[in-house]
């Protein structure tokens, strides 16, 4: 087993250790792992144990993230190792987060970097598991990326703690942060094995402070996590703290994992959600995992114009000026980077 010198931790007394990354703050004696299982201390020092062991690489448009608003139409190269800090029973990358042994394939930065340029890439993708817990991986990957000219976007499901949120923030551009259940703390409690939410709403603030491009996904599950009020709450506290312009997607549950005998969300609950969300004065909200429903596509908050098209992962026409405007009423559509027009690729893993 390979071992790389954890970032962000504490040494304590009797060759105790803290880990500060993410909010559980595990306190790990000598011989000990924490929370997420990657994470080891060897005599009073703190070890990752998934240091370029990747569990999965594959090339994503990055819609899949997913991200609306930031270079439409890239490709990212997206990477994982196993391990996370959260335990949901209705994950549906389960057999790598859940995952107790350590394995993966040696992929160094480096060789990261290489495959996503070999896969004309744009940018790299830390994702399917909390890229938090992978932190000295992602970090070492994303700050090699940036200075060949690729962007790095986290997936994550934003329990981090402020100061991993300060020390990545210099190179990553984008963030996609998940929230279950309309961000009910009961659900949290229940269904993912979390104690609080607080640290989520702290961490959102710390990525905005320092410039990184957020949108935020809820998976809306029936009957335990489908509530409109909280849906409405949480669109509301994203629009007074992230601003109205913060796209939120809203996610269809599919049956996985543990919660294989509950439905998949009816898409009448879905399309309540998305009202309340526009209803709470978000100017971008999303139904996600329904192609071909027309709340994938983006529309101008002033005039209603229809602006990207969408089906699925993919871009089916674009139509704003090259400025990011409505060509109708010229309202500028919150966009960050550029269109990639020829990026479009159906997913493909490399291992
Ligand atoms: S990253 Fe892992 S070891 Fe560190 S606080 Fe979170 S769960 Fe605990």
């Amino acid at each position: 087993m390979s071992l790389h010198e954890a970032m962000l931790y504490e040494k304590l007394k009797d060759k105790k250790t803290k880990c500060n990354l993410c909010a559980r703050r595990c306190l790990i004696g000598d011989g000990g792992t924490g929370f997420c299982l990657v994470r080891k201390n060897e005599g009073g020092i703190l070890y990752s144990l998934v240091y370029a062991k990747a569990i999965s690489a594959c090339v994503d448009p990055i819609t899949k993230k997913p991200l609306s608003h930031f270079n439409p139409g890239a490709l990212v190269m997206s990477i994982a190792t196993v391990g996370c800090n959260f335990r949901c029973q209705f994950c549906d990358n389960w057999m790598i987060s859940q995952e107790k042994e350590i394995s993966g394939t040696n992929l160094p930065p480096e060789d990261v970097v290489k495959m996503a340029r070999e896969n004309n890439c744009q940018g790299i993708s830390y994702t399917y598991t909390e890229p938090t817990i992978f932190m000295e991986y992602a970090y070492d990957t994303a700050k090699l990326a940036r200075q060949v000219g690729f962007f790095n976007t986290f997936v994550t499901n934003g329990y981090m703690t402020p100061e991993a949120v300060k020390t990545i923030s210099p190179y990553l551009d984008a963030a996609t942060v998940d929230f279950k259940g309309g961000a009910d703390p009961e659900f949290y409690k229940t269904f993912s094995a979390v104690p609080s939410v607080e640290p989520i709403y702290e961490a959102l603030k710390e990525l905005r402070r320092n410039g990184v491009h957020i949108e935020i996904t809820n998976l809306v599950v029936p009957k335990v996590g489908d509530s409109i009020e909280k849906i409405k709450e949480l669109a509301t506290w994203i629009k007074e703290n992230l601003g109205k312009g913060t796209p939120l997607h809203l996610l269809r549950f599919h049956p996985d994992y543990k919660l294989t005998t509950t439905p998949s969300t009816p898409i009448e609950t879905l399309e309540k959600a998305y009202l309340a969300a526009k209803n709470a004065g978000l100017d971008y909200a999303y139904i996600g995992n329904v192609p071909g429903h027309p709340a994938e596509n983006t529309y101008c908050p002033n005039c209603n114009e229809l602006v990207i098209k969408r089906y699925s992962f993919e871009i089916t026409r674009w139509n704003l000026t090259k400025d990011m405007r409505c060509p109708v009423c010229s309202h500028e559509i919150p966009i960050k980077g550029k269109l990639h027009p020829s990026g479009y690729s159906y997913p493909y893993a490399l291992f």
